[in-house]
């Protein structure tokens, strides 16, 4: 039985009470698990308890992995139309359901409601996206060494997934996944973030009511680690997706070295966000704004380090000021909030931590700086000026509503800075020189570039990193690939 809190039924009105679901789905059918073991969900805009889901134990994972496996042969030969109907029935519920979907999303995560429901629709895209490119798994005719050759490459999918994703998308980064691993035909196992596994649950009853089949996808919880070794060491995974921190993909990798699983990773970002004397300065400010603020600064895109060039440093740092006065801080629910509580009490202390460090070692507070008058895991919308290398900003990924401002002369020491870090995510900066541009975008060491833009994310792009980002992409036509293994036939004697 479904345990969702008072709390939950008074506060959503949703339109299908059915999508709202605390229990796992797993092999096509929903459970509270063989034990009492229980983890809870959160509203972090009060604290309050608003959900129970079940945590499966080892057994029960295992016996996923089972039923996965044992469909794996059938899902990977089904016609490639028939999954593609599928995605695209998915699409259409996920669309048809949005106001519900971006309600529980809000919930569960925090951000405004607009935001979650952007989230909810464009990531939707994911699903349209691969329900088209599912017809295209196209392989190749090569001709061959000798007279007597042809070389055949085909297309065949590579098998169980697992997939494991964090609570800052809780939706959209279900969506790019699973669209793109049911469409390549592998069977999927779900392991959500704990703080938010009903966006993701609420996404599997679209999903069966769309007709995949019991036992094709599945949405596990619990324990991570111990969900996360198995995945790993067990051989009838053959692929593991992962988004998530750079320390947590380490060490799937890790683990998951003994059987060479096939992998794709989306790690942390820290992402520089420049802004060159010959930028649009409005542009660039609302630039600055969105990447930064969207989601309470808690995205691998956000710009993490924002550097400005000397000469237009003072009327930027005005500008932006200004726009983060606007910024209203509430619960997700109230329509007038655009920016929502952190994630929890570790995030919170994080970004303190970072503004200790960096005002320590001579950096200025020119806003905020401190948690909100509203309590709980709200934070006030900070802005730092006088940031200089050796400052822990400037290293780490703070995930949090934090703009530290640089200033910057020339254009080679900006790059020198921006590529100074361990990630390689994405990079962003703002200027009119065509050839400049070109320079900046090809020496940023970043495996995506925003040139004139804060926002880069969309199901027709590759999204991916480099460095210590990960590898792998999602979206555009590469996102199959690492779904897909290369099998090549020599054909001879013709
Ligand atoms: P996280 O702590 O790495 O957790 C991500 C997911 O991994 C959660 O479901 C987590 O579950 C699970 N996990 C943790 N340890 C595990 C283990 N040993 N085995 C299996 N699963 C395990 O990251 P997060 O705090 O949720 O998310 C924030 C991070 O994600 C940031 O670094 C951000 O940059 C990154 N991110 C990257 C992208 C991208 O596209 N590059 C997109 C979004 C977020 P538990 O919480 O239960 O441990």
């Amino acid at each position: 039985m479904t345990i969702m809190t008072e709390v939950v039924r008074s506060r959503l009105n949703l339109r299908d009470k059915a999508l709202l679901k605390a229990e796992a789905y797993v092999g096509g059918r929903w459970t509270m698990g063989d034990t009492s073991g229980r983890s809870t969900v959160v509203d972090p805009s009060d604290g309050r308890i608003v959900a129970e889901v079940p945590s499966l134990t080892l057994a029960e994972i295992q016996r996923c992995i089972d039923q996965a496996y044992a469909l794996q042969r059938s899902w990977g030969a089904s016609l490639v139309k028939t999954r593609s109907a599928i995605l695209r029935k998915w699409y259409e519920l996920v669309l048809e359901n949005a106001d519900d979907l971006a309600a529980i999303l809000c919930m569960e995560q925090g951000k405004p409601l607009s935001e979650a429901k952007a989230e909810v629709v464009a990531n939707a895209g994911f699903l349209d996206w691969y329900a088209e490119e599912a017809k295209r798994i196209n392989g190749d005719v090569i001709p061959g060494a000798r007279a007597d050759q042809r070389i055949l490459v085909m297309k065949q999918p590579v098998g169980v997934c697992a997939a494991i994703t964090p609570w800052n998308f809780p939706n959209g980064m279900v969506t790019r996944k699973v669209g793109a691993a049911l469409a390549a035909g592998c069977t999927v196992i779900l392991k959500p973030a704990p703080q938010t596994p009903l966006s993701a649950l609420a996404l599997a009853v679209l999903a069966e009511r769309a007709g995949v089949p019991a036992g094709v996808f599945s949405v596990v919880t619990g324990d991570a680690p111990m969900i996360g070794a198995e995945i790993c060491k067990n051989p009838k995974i053959a692929k593991i997706s992962f988004t998530g921190s750079t320390a947590v993909g380490r060490w799937l990798m890790r683990e998951a070295a003994d059987s060479i699983k096939r992998l794709s990773f989306e790690l942390g970002g820290n992402a520089a966000f420049i802004v060159f004397d010959d930028a649009d300065l409005d542009s660039a400010v609302e630039g600055a704004i969105a990447s930064k603020f969207r989601n309470a600064g808690q995205t691998c895109v956000c710009a993490n380090r924002i550097y400005v060039q000397s000469g237009i440093a003072g009327e930027f740092t005005k500008r932006f000021l200004d726009r983060v006065a606007g910024i209203r801080l509430g619960p997700g629910s109230d329509p007038a909030t655009t920016q929502g509580p952190l994630i929890d009490h570790r995030a919170v202390e994080k970004v303190e931590a970072h503004i200790a460090d960096a005002v320590g070692k001579g950096a200025s507070v020119a806003c905020g700086g401190k948690r909100s008058a509203l309590g709980g895991t709200f934070f006030e919308p900070t802005v730092i000026t006088g940031v200089k290398p050796g400052m822990r900003v400037l290293k780490e990924e703070t995930f949090a509503p934090l703009a530290p401002l640089i200033s910057f002369d020339r254009e080679e020491d900006v790059i020198a800075m921006a590529n100074d870090t361990e990630y390689g995510l994405v990079g962003f900066f703002y200027s009119r020189d065509l050839s400049r541009v070109w320079r900046v975008a090809e020496a940023l060491e970043t495996g995506m570039v925003g040139v004139n833009t804060g926002l880069i994310a969309n199901e027709m792009a590759p999204f991916g990193g480099i460095k210590q980002s990960g590898f792998g992409r999602e979206g555009s036509t590469r996102g199959l690939d690492d779904f897909l293994n290369l099998k090549y036939l020599s054909l001879n004697g013709i």
